[in-house]
């Protein structure tokens, strides 16, 4: 082949087939953007979001099982310790306090503790031969009783003819509330309610944008102030738009600063006045992030201590948390998990389930 026109035909060929290759890889890059990114643009002060609804919402039902199956297969401290002691040969004093100081590590928390471990060893017999079966089922019931099977984790959104129940959403910043309130809206969305978002997180710049971005993406509006904006006000707004368009529910994202309690206090008490001006609060929820173990509920109170909580919402119960924080707040609080968030995605919330949660946590 020493033809030069062979050639250059042969070189020409080989670089529109490079360039070919080269063209086809980056289209196929360009979508791979996750729909999770971030893409909303500040909006305008006081302005509405758009919507656009995603892909259908996930049952709710199925969402818990995920966990379930998620608690079974992991690394969860409580999960191992149970384990343990399931499978120990005699339930001697060692075993016993091997389980308790797991149980303690496991963010159960020391009444808990105590509890559980009396009961089990009155159940099961102080030392002796452990019947797996047994002590599994004795494992099971006390676990249970500890979570509170009889406590009313129903998310109460009645409410009169044209004015809607409105959700007040708290807690220390980067818990996990603004997320919540997005994957809050699309359950409700799935349940036929129709929901307005408000943007009450006036502090940081990005906290509204960060909102108004979930709320596209769950395919709701979001209203919003500008920067510095009164909190009280944009909640003001929000549920007297939430009455003119004749929605379901408002709910509201609120900022976190853990400045002093006095000033939590009167800021959270502001936005509660306003708000009940116009319509009465549905539900007070705290937002917890179940990673940050005792610490985390020492700073929860002071929000538990300001504000009427009427529910908990532990979010990041996927990643490293212990499960034994789920009985913790519950006892610390008073008030019951009525939701647990399960990873950054959209569809990651679900109503809370002391019975998937037990089996989660015994592997079962
Ligand atoms: P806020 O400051 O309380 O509003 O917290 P954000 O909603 O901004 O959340 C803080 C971080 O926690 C974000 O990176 C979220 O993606 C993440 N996050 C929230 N909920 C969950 C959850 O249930 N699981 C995991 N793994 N991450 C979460």
């Amino acid at each position: 082949m020493n033809n030069p026109t062979l050639w250059i035909v042969v070189g020409i060929v080989v670089a529109l087939a490079v360039v070919g290759v080269l063209w086809l890889t980056r289209r196929r890059k360009v979508p791979a953007v996750p729909s999770e990114t971030p893409h909303a643009t500040m909006p305008e002060p006081g302005a509405v979001g758009t919507v656009a609804p995603t892909s259908e919402p996930e049952h709710p039902a199925s969402r818990m099982t995920r966990l379930r199956r998620r608690l079974a297969s992991s690394q969860n401290g409580l999960a191992r310790a149970l384990a343990d002691l399931l499978s120990a040969d005699r339930l001697d004093a060692a075993t016993w306090e091997g389980f308790e100081t797991t149980l303690l590590a496991a963010d159960l928390g020391v009444g808990p503790t105590t509890e559980l471990v009396s009961a089990l060893r009155a159940k099961l017999g102080i030392e002796g031969t452990a019947d797996p079966k047994q002590a599994r089922q004795a494992l099971h019931d006390e676990l249970l009783e500890l979570v509170g099977p009889s406590m009313d984790r129903a998310l109460h959104l009645d409410h009169a003819a044209g004015v809607p129940a409105v959700v007040l959403v708290v807690g220390v910043n980067g818990t996990g509330k603004t997320t919540t309130v997005g994957k809050l809206a699309r359950i409700l969305l799935s349940e036929g309610k129709t929901v307005l978002l408000g943007a009450a997180d006036t502090f940081r710049a990005a906290a509204s944008e960060q909102l108004s971005t979930w709320g596209s993406r769950a395919g709701v509006e979001t209203v919003t102030g500008a920067e510095g904006a009164d909190p009280a006000s944009v909640a003001y707004q929000t549920v007297e738009r939430g009455i003119a368009q004749g929605v379901d529910a408002v709910l509201i994202d609120t900022a976190g600063r853990l400045h002093t309690k006095v000033g939590l206090m009167d800021e959270l008490g502001k936005v509660k006045r306003v708000i009940e001006k116009l319509a009465p609060l549905a539900e007070v929820l705290l937002v917890i992030d179940a990673t940050t173990g005792q610490n985390g509920l020492a700073q929860a109170r002071v929000f538990a201590e300001v504000v009427d909580v009427t529910g908990l919402v532990l979010t990041k119960l996927d990643g490293s948390a212990k499960g034994g924080i789920v009985v913790a707040v519950q006892r610390e609080l008073g008030v019951p998990v009525k939701l647990v968030g399960l990873g950054e995605g959209l569809d990651d919330l679900a109503p809370f389930d002391p019975e998937q949660f037990v089996a989660g946590l015994l592997g079962e």
